[in-house]
Formats: C-alpha cells, sequence, structure tokens
C-alpha cells in the first residue's frame, strides 16, 4: 500500500479554513450575562432607580427576594460543573429541575477572565463601557500594557473605571452591602473600580467567609452580600480541569456553598455564579502557538495583550490589516480573527463601546476557539506554562452557572 501510494499521491489535504469572525459566539448582553446579575438582583430587591446615577437596565428577571448573596466562585464553568455531578452533588442538585433547582447559564462577557468579569459583576455594565477589556490591556495614554488585575502599571482607578457600582447605588438606596472576600482584597484598585459599596469583610477562612456572609444576610431586612472563593481557578490553571487537584477544589467549593445555603436567614436568596470556566491546553506545538518563537506572528506587533486565549494585538500604525490576515493564515480554524472595529461591530464587548474604551481594545483581536492557545514563552514565561486557560468565547469559557437558593 505505502508503494501505490508513492506512485499514485494522495492530494495533499486542504489548508483549514480561517474561521470568520461572525460566527463566533457572542455573549448575551443585557439578557443573560454576567453584567445582567446585580441590576436583576436590586430589582428583585424593589430598588427603583432614582436621580442621575441610575442601575443599569437589564431584561434578566429574578424573583423577589429582600436578602440577597452573590457567591461567585472563580473558574466554575457551567461545563466543567454538568461534567462532574459526582465531586459537585449539592451544586448538581440546584441544576436538578425534578428537584425544584432552577439552575440556568449566563454567559461571562468577553474576555471571559477575572478582571473583566468581576468589573461586569460589580458594575452590572458590560466590558465596553466599564473599560476593563481583558488581563492585561493598552493604556493609551501611557502606551504602555496594564495588567487589570494586579493594577501594574498604577493607574488612577477612577479615571480609569468612572461608574458606580450596583453596590454603591444599592447602599444609598438602603440596601445594606457587603462584600465578604479574603482580606488582601480590601485596598485593591480592582475592588475599587468593581466591588465597593457598603461595607468589605476581609476574613481569611472560606469557611468562615460563608458564616459571615450568611450573618450580614440576617443583620439587615433588605440586604445584598457579595462573597468569593478563588482556588479552584488557580488550581485549574496548575493542573488543568480534569484533575486530581482541580476535583479535590471543587468538592470544598460543593461543601461551602451547602454551608452558607443552610444558614440563610428567611427572605433570602443565594446565587452561586462564576467569572468564567476553562479549557485544558494541551503541552504541544500545535496547540500552543509561540509569538515569541514565531516571525511571522511577532511582525508589525508592538504590544502585546490579552493571555493565551483572547489576545489584543496592538499593531505599528497602518498593519492592522496585514497582521490580522497573517493571524487568520497562521492560526486557521484555532482562532476567530477580528480587527478592532470589527470585533466591535459584532458586539463582543457589548452593545455600546465608551470612547475611552475604545483605544485599550486590540487593533486586531483574536479569540481561539478550540483548546489551542497564543503563548508568550519570553515576554510572558509563567502565564505560557500554565494548563487550564480561559478569555475565550468558547462554551466552556463563557457558559457560567446561575444557581439558585431560596428560603
Ligand atoms: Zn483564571
Amino acid at each position: 500500500m505505502a508503494q501505490a501510494a508513492t506512485e499514485h499521491p494522495q492530494e495533499p489535504e486542504p489548508d483549514p479554513e480561517p474561521l470568520d469572525p461572525r460566527t463566533a459566539p457572542v455573549p448575551r448582553y443585557g439578557s443573560a450575562s454576567l453584567s445582567d446579575l446585580l441590576p436583576a438582583v436590586v430589582a428583585a430587591q424593589g430598588l427603583s432607580p432614582a436621580g442621575e446615577e441610575q442601575v443599569p437596565h437589564t431584561r434578566l428577571r429574578l424573583e423577589p427576594a429582600d436578602r440577597v448573596c452573590v457567591f461567585l466562585v472563580d473558574g466554575l464553568g457551567w461545563e466543567v460543573l454538568r461534567a462532574h455531578p459526582e465531586e459537585a452533588p449539592f451544586l448538581t442538585s440546584l441544576l436538578d429541575t425534578s428537584l425544584g433547582g432552577t439552575g440556568t447559564a449566563l454567559t461571562s462577557g468577553f474576555p471571559s477572565t477575572t478582571a473583566t468579569s468581576l468589573a461586569s459583576v460589580g458594575t452590572g455594565l458590560p466590558p465596553g463601557m466599564h473599560g476593563l477589556p481583558g488581563y492585561t490591556a493598552l493604556d493609551p495614554d501611557t502606551g504602555r500594557l496594564m495588567n487589570q488585575l494586579r493594577w501594574q502599571p498604577w493607574t488612577e482607578p477612577h479615571a480609569w473605571q468612572p461608574y458606580p457600582t450596583v453596590f454603591q447605588l444599592a447602599d444609598a438606596a438602603g440596601i445594606t452591602a457587603s462584600q465578604v472576600s479574603a482580606p488582601h482584597f480590601e485596598h485593591t484598585p480592582l475592588t475599587r473600580v468593581a466591588l465597593s459599596g457598603g461595607t468589605f469583610y476581609g476574613v481569611l477562612s472560606a469557611e468562615e467567609r460563608m458564616d459571615r456572609a450568611a450573618a450580614r444576610l440576617a443583620a439587615a431586612d433588605r440586604a445584598l452580600v457579595y462573597t468569593y472563593y478563588a482556588e479552584l481557578d488557580g488550581h485549574g490553571h496548575r493542573y488543568g480541569v480534569d484533575s486530581d487537584a482541580w476535583r479535590g477544589q471543587l468538592m470544598y467549593v460543593d461543601r461551602l456553598a451547602q454551608r452558607l445555603a443552610e444558614q440563610l436567614p428567611p427572605r433570602s436568596a443565594l446565587y452561586v455564579t462564576a467569572d468564567h470556566g476553562m479549557v485544558d491546553v494541551p503541552l504541544t506545538d500545535r496547540a500552543r502557538f509561540d509569538v515569541d518563537e514565531d516571525w511571522e506572528l511577532s511582525a508589525g506587533l508592538a504590544q502585546l495583550g490579552g493571555e493565551g486565549r483572547m489576545r489584543h494585538l496592538y499593531v505599528v500604525p497602518g498593519a492592522a490589516r496585514d497582521v490580522a490576515s497573517v493571524w487568520r493564515e497562521v492560526l486557521a480554524e484555532h482562532a476567530w480573527v477580528a480587527t478592532r472595529e470589527e470585533a466591535v461591530a459584532l458586539g463582543w464587548f457589548g452593545p455600546r463601546i465608551d470612547d475611552r474604551v475604545r483605544a485599550r481594545i486590540g487593533d486586531v483581536v483574536v479569540a481561539m476557539s478550540g483548546d489551542a492557545a497564543v503563548v508568550a514563552t519570553e515576554r510572558e514565561p509563567k502565564e505560557s506554562a500554565l494548563i487550564g486557560m480561559h478569555g475565550s468565547a468558547t462554551p466552556a469559557e463563557q457558559l457560567i452557572p446561575l444557581l439558585e437558593v431560596r428560603t
């Protein structure tokens, strides 16, 4: 057979077609996205917007409740939760309609990454308005990349994100707002621009965080409480979303949620949700495109933003179309590649882009499909070694649970 193949060589495999950016899934901004959650929560608490600073409008409807707790689990994607019912019996029971569960999925928003999503949660606005468009993004005033999680280099927080948080609006309207999180988050710029309003309670132990969240709910007739757990995401990054370490974390998260649910005071609702899901990126050259090793991908590139699964490409003047077409050819079926204008017009960052936000978005925006990533082994050695990654528009990253417990 081998000889026959040399005599009659087969047609070479056609090159895979580049993906059309118009086929990328777009977050369900305005109706079922993470930015809709708190506006829907406070509407269900009876908050009627007054004055100039109004709660953002949403079409998401939630049942009325006087006391609401949002428990955000970093990295708890809808698909990985559905795939692990044995590790998460309590959370899974909230999905099961035969047990009275009403669990559904929201989209995280684009990109599906923590800094962006926490700002979407807290402000109730899509990324195109709150303006935290990724893990790292260009500060157009300085020409430097800014890490949106660590806020480096330091940038004036309220110039970067000027909108009030829903916590601030709720607290001003008589709903007692609290955040219960790890103590080191209390004074970070990200907390200031995304999650401030009311009172911050720094609690080191995750179990005690659940207890404190329940106590804060009980402390007022109308209360809005936010609490957060980080380590599921960290284990997914380091070991992968199907590792034993990750599964152990999921079991722990399940017990935390149950502990909080069992302490809810009357007239309460608990929503368990997340900031994004995750995919495991194989440790192969096929799945890991390295900008620092590939002259085609680095040509015309001035700054590389985002992260492995989602890239902002800031290019030398006039090079956007050429860079987009080269990346489209090289990444082929592994990515949706759009110019800034295309990404904005397609609504990836939301229906509206504020002027101050536009130039923070890459001249070219790259959203990975499948399980591939664009790493940068010299620029980003630590991030490039991660197994679990997120940031793109695929269901594994975009879909997050909205699980509900009511008393
Ligand atoms: Zn993460």
